[in-house]
C-alpha cells in the first residue's frame, strides 16, 4: 500500500494553527499581524509550502525543533530554516537513513528530496532567540533529552509552549542522540516552570494542559517498575529499545503514557 498523506489543520489558539498529515506527523503555524512562523516541517512528502500559503500570505520564518526526518525533511521546500547547530548532525544522519525510511514507511518522496537536489540554508537556533511576529513573539527554549539540541518555542502572550518531540506522552529516548532520562526529567521540570498553560507537540492535533507534565514525570520515574515490552522503531527497525508502559489510556489527555529507552 502506498501512503500519500493528506494535510489538514485545526486552530488551537488565537494565533496558533496545527497542521497535520494523515500518518501522525504535525507542525505548528504561528500567525502574528506582521509575520508568521512555521515550527517543524514534517516529512517533506506533501506540498506544505503551498498549504501554508493558502492559510497566510505573511512573510514566513521556518524553525525546526530538532533534526529528525519527521520534523525536518519538509524543509527543502522553504530554502532556509533555523536549527540548533547540535542538530545538524542528526539531520545529516537522517539523510543517510532515507532509503531505509522510505522503504519501511512506504513514503513517496518528491524528486528533489529523493535526489537531494535542493538548496537549504541553516541558521543556528539558540535558547533566547526571539522571533517577533506582531503582537506575539516566539522565544527559543532549550529542551534537551529526546535529542541534545531539541528546542521549543515559548509564546508568552498566549501562555503556550511548542515542544516538538521534547515533551511527550509517548516519550522516545531511544536514539543514539538521545540523552539520559535524568536530562529529560530536568527538561520536564523546566517546562513546567515556564509561563505556559498548554503544550503543543509535533505529533498531535491538540494542545495538552501543562498539568500533563506531572504525568510525564511520573512516567519517567516509573522505569523499572512498570510493565515493559520490546520496542523497534518502525521506520528504522534496528533502533531497538524497551517501552515502559505507564498508563494505557490517560483520561486527562486521552493518550497512552509510556517512555521508550535504549
Ligand atoms: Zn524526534
Amino acid at each position: 500500500m502506498i501512503k500519500t498523506p493528506k494535510l489538514e489543520h485545526r486552530q488551537l489558539t488565537e494565533h496558533v494553527i496545527q497542521i497535520g498529515d494523515s500518518v501522525g506527523n504535525a507542525c505548528t503555524l504561528v500567525i502574528g499581524e506582521e509575520h508568521s512562523l512555521l515550527f517543524d516541517t514534517m516529512t517533506g512528502t506533501c506540498d506544505l509550502k503551498q498549504y501554508v500559503k493558502e492559510i497566510t500570505d505573511l512573510p514566513l520564518t521556518v524553525v525546526l525543533s530538532h533534526g529528525h526526518f519527521d520534523h525536518s525533511y519538509g524543509s527543502w521546500q522553504f530554502g532556509e530554516v533555523y536549527l540548533n547547530a547540535q542538530e545538524r548532525q542528526v539531520y545529516e544522519k537522517s539523510q543517510t537513513l532515507l532509503p531505509e525510511i522510505v522503504q519501511n514507511t512506504k513514503a513517496v518522496l518528491p524528486e528533489q528530496l529523493r535526489n537531494g537536489s535542493f538548496d537549504l540554508i541553516f541558521h543556528d537556533l539558540k535558547e533566547g532567540d526571539l522571533f517577533p511576529l506582531g503582537s506575539i513573539t516566539a522565544e527559543a527554549v532549550s529542551l534537551p533529552g529526546h535529542t541534545r539540541g531539541s528546542i521549543g518555542l515559548l509564546l508568552r502572550e498566549e501562555r503556550t509552549l511548542l515542544v516538538g518531540d521534547a515533551v511527550s506522552p509517548q516519550m522516545t529516548l531511544l536514539f543514539e542522540e538521545s540523552l539520559p532520562v535524568s536530562t529529560y526529567l530536568e527538561t520536564l521540570s523546566k517546562s513546567a516552570d515556564l509561563p505556559a498553560d498548554r503544550i503543543i507537540g509535533s505529533h498531535f492535533m491538540k494542545a495538552f494542559p501543562v498539568s500533563a507534565i506531572g504525568i510525564f514525570e511520573d512516567c519517567a520515574r516509573s522505569i523499572g517498575k512498570v510493565r515493559r515490552m520490546k520496542y523497534a522503531f518502525s521506520p528504522v527497525p534496528e533502533y531497538k529499545g524497551t517501552l515502559w508502559l505507564y498508563e494505557i489510556h490517560n483520561p486527562l489527555i486521552d493518550e497512552t503514557i509510556c517512555i521508550i529507552t535504549k
